[in-house]
């Protein structure tokens, strides 16, 4: 385990690698009481670093050395110094070649970083620092070095052997041993290394680039999981492309592998040529997976993809740029998903996503920079700033720059930069030098961390017929960071007349422009726009398309809400007033007595909705959905979640009740019996039918009952399987709820991402997930501390999604929380350190929870031998603010 205190690592102290790596030759054998590894570096001093006389230094994590020679030469204990996580060396020639022979144990690696087993086989994740629980190596992203693995193992029990590549020799040995030998010809930092051992079922296809070339493509999955490959393998047929139609990038080795593995820490890996991926983000078919789920699989199948260009090919010079790669990265998986469904609804998901939880990242103390100053464990900052307001950045660019331009900029990035290891900064030079354009102050994105603030007034002068707006800017103060310059924001907006048209905007009063939609670009602190020939005072609909990651604030009334929600032809605005109508009246009955009256407009605007056959089904189910408790939380300065809580309970109420029949009629519209069909229009109607279905069992509808119990034993894929299941556990019919949970669990016992499901859809259940049950599901035959997927479904979900019993007014779910988290600390820190979020922002909370959460934290902070990563988490949490 680790032995060193926590030290906190600076961006400002970056300094050139000192070696370089040329070539790695690894050689493993693997066994079941062990694996040695052996490892044959070419190093040489890196003129560049200025450090003539520096020693070697290799990072190395739980690793036992058996060996370590210099140019051949075996060296004496007194020739280097092995402490903790450093080997150094401190005498070594200008080149030399280094063996290094270490011993490790994949079957005690709780921790599922370097390499480890899961389900019987050998599997990798060495993403950030994991390379170095296998050898002794610079493990630095900045070191590129081409590999070549030779994989030795049982051939019985392990006949598939993996690694990044092309395979070039395979072979028999003694005592029923093989062996596969890779060879990759694309030099790569050592986070990209994969190696895969196991007994895996292979499913074969083919892809042609745009330029003829012949791509293998192969997936290899346990075998009861075959018939789950197909939709991931379409997936990444149509991440090909897209990839070479909008960016222009073709794949460049003749393979291409996806492994499917139970127990893994995050979503998936990109390791080059042979992408890793948690089986629940990979694995799918109709009767197994829901919509969503399907969803999930094609854009992680393309993201994963689309890093072989942003990522792999360009990757990142050190751990402070991961938004380089992922922030683009996500930006263009979006842009896919986009492309393949509902822009608008695709839109909507990711800003629902950043407002709720980004937001709430930046105004907490784990809030940071897209490019953080400083970490103590990188790990911690796999983060939605990271990544969705990453990727909001890059998107801006786009937006400043126009398709056209930004497309030159990605050209000239990957052209520049291609087989190096760079920085954010080089992106945004080669999106300026391609444009021409002047990001000096864009580059503020990257360096001020924090939401920024948008306050909106308006003025209409009839008598010029003049309108005009005003802009005030500022961004919060964040841990470390005070007083901040002003950021360059495109702002995108229209202005309706009575009608409900789009009105042109003219900047000036010679301006006879017909454009009726506009990005205007914020700059300063204080700003004024006029908009000239209006004969009426238009309503505004500000931030068009959500451009950019920001708090609008406006004085809208309800009457304009509506108004916008039925007229506004940016369908992302339209979505957004029906969200701020409904944030609006729930907000107004928080802690009102039980009689207070629920806004007629609002239920006036859901019927028609309901009822709207004519606007997109898809963007009618989103704007169906009301805003989630964390979002008014996100939104309330001391946040009392029972109140919340029940204040939306009590619209959903009014609703279901009033739209009853509406909701019935709804249901029988949309509900599809027959086979699966994925595409947009079918998944809207099954969305439509399942939300119809659940408003009518949260009221208990005798009616919406007898539908659910049909639908659950009818259904013909998880869809509507899980549609039914979720809205009985959410009723008051507990007979009935304890009867399909049952029957769900017997279908599916055999299927580990189904009983994911089963087991969250009961603990994020404010009627059925209480403490009890989720304490009992800990002792359920299916859950495994071992595997974060269940951990995930079973603590993760009771904590961030079952808000109400996360938050008991007498402390249980805190103290529960933190039981979890010191007991997971000894075995995975990195999911350990995840489920510390959840008490994080304490102080966001009314006194009554504060106390219990900030109690909650200490205990963690008091645990002996706390982990590094949920050291950093807990210690920023309870710090005092700066
Ligand atoms: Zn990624």
């Amino acid at each position: 385990m680790r032995t060193s205190q926590p030290t906190t690592i600076y961006l400002s102290e970056y300094q050139v690698p000192a070696f370089l790596v040329d070539h790695v030759d690894l050689r493993f054998e693997l066994f079941e009481d062990g694996a040695r590894v052996h490892s044959v570096l070419d190093i040489r001093r890196n003129t560049e670093a200025g450090r003539d006389q520096a020693a070697l230094e290799l990072d190395g994590d739980s690793l036992t050395l058996e060996r370590l020679q210099l140019d051949g030469r075996t060296l004496g204990e007194d020739e280097y110094d092995n402490q903790g996580e450093r080997l150094v060396i401190a005498r070594v020639p200008d080149q030399f070649q280094l063996t290094v022979v270490t011993w490790i144990e994949p079957q005690n690696n709780t921790r599922l970083e370097g390499l480890y087993k899961s389900s019987g086989m050998f599997c990798t994740q060495c993403e950030a620092e994991g390379f170095r629980c296998i050898t002794y190596y610079p493990d630095r992203p900045d070191v590129m070095a081409r590999f070549r693995t030779r994989v030795e193992a049982d051939k019985h029990h392990y006949p598939v052997l993996l690694s990044n590549g092309n395979d070039v020799e395979r072979g028999d040995l003694a005592d029923g041993r093989h062996f596969v030998t890779w060879e990759d010809p694309f030099p790569k930092p050592c986070y990209l290394f994969a190696l895969v051992a196991g007994d895996l079922t292979e499913k074969r296809d083919h892809y042609t680039t745009q330029s003829g070339r012949g791509i293998d493509l192969r997936m290899y999955v346990e075998p009861r999981n075959a018939d789950k490959c197909d939709h991931a393998m379409d997936s990444l047929k149509r991440a090909m492309r897209w990839d070479e139609e909008v960016y222009g990038r073709e794949y460049d080795l003749d393979i291409f592998m996806i492994v499917a593995v139970d127990d893994f820490n995050m979503g998936a890996m990109e390791n080059k040529g042979l992408n890793i991926f948690n089986s629940s983000c990979v694995l799918a078919s109709p009767d197994t997976a829901t919509d969503v789920a399907f969803e999930r699989i094609e854009s992680i199948v393309a993201h994963e993809y689309f890093h072989n260009w942003s990522g792999n090919r360009v990757t990142c010079r050190d751990w402070f740029q991961l938004s380089l790669k992922e922030g683009f990265t996500v930006f263009r998986d979006s842009e896919f998903s986009s492309d393949m469904g509902s822009a608008t609804v695709k839109r909507i998901e990711d800003a629902t996503l950043l407002r709720t939880a980004q937001f709430a990242e930046d105004a907490g103390p784990m809030a940071h920079p897209v490019r953080p100053a400083s970490y103590m464990e990188i790990s911690n900052f796999y983060t939605l700033t990271i990544y969705e307001k990453g990727s909001e950045v890059v998107r801006m660019i786009r937006t400043l720059l126009g398709p056209e331009l930004f497309r030159k900029g990605s050209d000239l990035y990957f052209e520049r930069h291609d087989g190096q290891a760079v920085t954010t900064d080089d992106f945004v030079q080669a999106m300026e030098d391609a444009s021409g354009r002047d990001l000096g102050q864009f580059r503020l994105w990257y360096e001020q961390a924090g939401t920024p603030e948008l306050t909106v007034r308006d003025d209409y002068d009839a008598g010029r017929q003049v309108y005009s707006l005003t802009i005030e800017q500022r961004i919060p103060d964040t841990p470390g960071q005070r007083n901040k310059k002003p950021q360059h924001i495109p702002f995108g907006i229209g202005l309706l007349d009575s009608n409900g048209k789009d009105l042109s905007l003219r900047l000036s009063a010679g301006d006879h422009s017909h454009l009726t939609e506009r990005v205007l670009e914020l700059t300063g602190e204080l700003q004024t726009f006029e908009f000239h020939g209006l004969a009426e005072r238009p309503v505004p609909s500000l931030l068009r398309g959500f451009s950019a990651p920001v708090r609008v604030f406006y004085p809208w009334t309800r009457d304009q809400l509506m108004f916008l929600m039925s007229h506004d032809s940016d369908g992302f605005n339209r979505w957004d007033a029906g969200q701020r109508l409904a944030v609006d009246v729930i907000s107004s009955l928080v802690g009102a007595p039980a009689e207070a009256e629920v806004e007629p407009r609002l239920l006036t605007a859901y019927r028609h909705l309901v009822s709207d056959t004519e606007l997109d089904q898809a963007l009618v189910a989103k704007m169906l959905q009301l805003p989630s408790e964390a979002y008014l939380i996100e939104l309330t300065a001391e946040a009392d979640v029972q109140a919340i809580h029940a204040a939306r309970n009590r619209v959903l109420q009014e609703v279901a009740d009033t739209l009853r029949d509406e909701l019935v009629a709804c249901y029988h519209r949309n509900h599809q019996s027959g086979d699966y069909t994925y595409n947009s229009s079918a998944i809207a109607r099954r969305a439509l039918a399942n939300t119809a279905l659940a408003w009518l069992l949260h009221i208990n509808d005798e009616e919406g009952r007898e539908l659910a119990l049909r639908q659950f034993k009818d259904a013909s894929h998880m869809t509507d399987q899980a549609g039914a299941l979720r809205a009985l556990v959410n009723s008051d019919f507990e007979a009935d709820r304890d009867r399909v949970l049952a029957d769900f669990f017997r279908q599916w016992r055999e299927d580990p991402q189904v009983v994911e499901q089963w087991f969250s859809v009961q603990t994020a259940s404010p009627r059925c997930g209480d403490l009890e049950r989720v304490r009992a599901l800990l002792e359920h035959e299916a859950f495994d501390w071992k595997n974060p997927n269940k951990v995930r479904a079973v603590i993760g979900a009771f904590a961030g999604q079952n808000l109400a019993r996360f938050h008991a007014p007498d402390g249980s779910g805190y103290r529960f929380l933190a039981q979890q988290i010191c007991r997971l600390d000894d075995s995975n820190p990195q999911i350990a350190a995840r489920l510390v979020s959840p008490l994080t922002r304490w102080r966001k909370f009314a006194p009554q929870y504060r106390d219990g959460m900030k109690a909650a934290l200490e205990t963690v902070r008091d645990k002996a031998g706390l982990s590094r990563d949920v050291y950093e988490v807990v210690h920023k949490s309870l710090a005092e603010p700066a």
